[in-house]
């Protein structure tokens, strides 16, 4: 089955077809600025050349009617009609605690989803603008909606709460949820796959280190903590993103810089980060190894309190598992910057882990990245979001 995956955001539109069979994806593209000038598509069908395209896009369903156009376009398209998408798989940022799980689109869902829109109100309400505009122009089509958040549902309330009053919580929900679920799921599957043991009998810690970056802990088979919250600022140092830090700081800034709450909690999703530490040189962890390599220090105290605190979490999540069989690192900076691995992998000693100085330069391929002796494995699984959301879409349409 051909099966169409939509990531939707505010102004912009990933989209990926996967043969289900082959689980390749078979066309993908981007739309962007949709809504505003200039939108432009990109789409590249498997073994052919990228196309672009700027064209008005005033709203998604017209995004979404040009994506299906290009997959169809007799010359370069992928399928013969729109009979050939079996499915399509919607990934949805926060599910709050309704969904642990992927679930069939319908009119009760779609409302269930709306009311977690107060929990992700940048991502949620573009996220619906997707599932309703694919609803319009491919209305017998089965969806499925893929929750961020809906892997962490098995955190236990003593790693979920937060030290506030429970009337909060009661009355509002909040909570710490986690992100990059389906990341965390796939990677921390993919490795128990590769290494031949079971699932449920491994200690995984799994990070997710990209421009946004959360680690994950998984015991029995189950996400047990997670490093993100009620939203995806709290945690690790990112590339724009602060990660936590002492609440009181917002008050202090707010004060000494004659800001408002939203422009403080702005910087602190956007200029902060690796971003904010190196003196505004670079989000980008490929610029920040460059600098530090010229002798740059504020890249070098970037790039050294980013894997610090990667490592503390490590360590802390040793802690709750009580030991930790295998580390995956994975997604943009996790899958290519062997010198930030190297960098968390030295604070790693009392864990027994012996780097494979080789294995840890490749890239691409799932691999162990410790040497035969290491007491604990850590591996580079690249993460693979979009076939994530085909296999449950698949899962529920079949
Ligand atoms: P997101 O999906 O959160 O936008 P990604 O997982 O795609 O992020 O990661 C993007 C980041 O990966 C880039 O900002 C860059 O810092 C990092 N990255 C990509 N390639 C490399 C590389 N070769 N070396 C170091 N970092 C890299």
């Amino acid at each position: 089955m051909n099966i169409l995956v939509i990531n939707c955001g505010s102004s912009s539109l990933k989209f990926q077809l996967i043969d289900s069979d082959t689980e390749n994806w078979i066309a993908k593209g981007l739309c962007e600025r949709i809504g505003i000038d200039g939108s432009v598509i990109s789409y590249t069908p498997a073994g052919g050349e990228k196309e672009t395209k700027v064209t008005p896009m005033p709203d998604h369903t017209e995004a979404i009617r040009l994506v299906l156009e290009a997959l169809t376009n007799p010359a370069t398209g992928v399928v013969k009609n729109l009979d050939e998408i079996g499915a399509v798989g919607h990934r949805i940022v926060h599910g709050g605690e309704k969904f642990a799980a992927s679930t069939l689109i319908t009119d009760e869902v779609i409302e269930a989803i709306r009311e977690c829109n107060d929990l992700a109100p940048l991502h949620n309400p573009a996220n619906l603008i997707g599932i309703d505009a694919c609803r319009k122009l491919m209305p017998n089509t089965p969806m499925v909606a893929v929750f961020d958040t809906a892997f962490h549902q098995t955190m236990p309330p003593k790693a979920f709460m937060y030290g506030l009053p429970y009337s909060y919580y009661e009355k509002y929900k909040i909570r710490r949820y986690g992100f990059h679920g389906t990341s965390h799921s796939y990677v921390s599957h993919r490795a128990a796959e590769v290494l031949g043991e079971k699932y449920e009998d491994l200690k995984i810690i799994v990070c997710h280190l990209g421009n946004g970056a959360s680690v994950s802990a998984i015991k029995d088979g189950k996400c047990i903590d997670t490093s993100m919250g009620l939203t995806p600022l709290e945690g690790l140092i990112m590339g724009t993103r602060s990660g936590e830090l002492d609440p009181a700081i917002l008050e202090f800034i707010s004060n000494k810089e004659h800001l408002n709450l939203s422009e403080v909690m702005n910087i602190l999703n956007k200029k902060s980060g690796v971003y904010g530490l190196s003196g505004d040189l670079s989000s980008d962890f490929r610029d920040l190894e460059a600098a530090y390599n010229k002798g740059d220090e504020k890249a070098k105290l970037a790039l050294e309190t980013f894997c610090y605190r990667v490592a503390k979490f490590i360590g802390s999540y040793v802690a709750a598992m009580n030991g930790v069989d295998v580390i995956c690192f994975t997604a943009g900076v996790g899958e290519n910057a062997p010198l930030v691995r190297t960098w968390i992998c030295n604070y790693l000693g009392y864990l027994g882990v012996k780097l494979d100085e080789e294995a840890n330069k490749k890239r691409g391929e799932d691999i162990v990245i410790t040497t035969p002796d290491s007491r604990t494995k850590v591996m580079v699984i690249p993460t693979n979001e979009e076939l994530a959301i085909a296999r449950e879409t698949l899962a529920l349409v079949k």
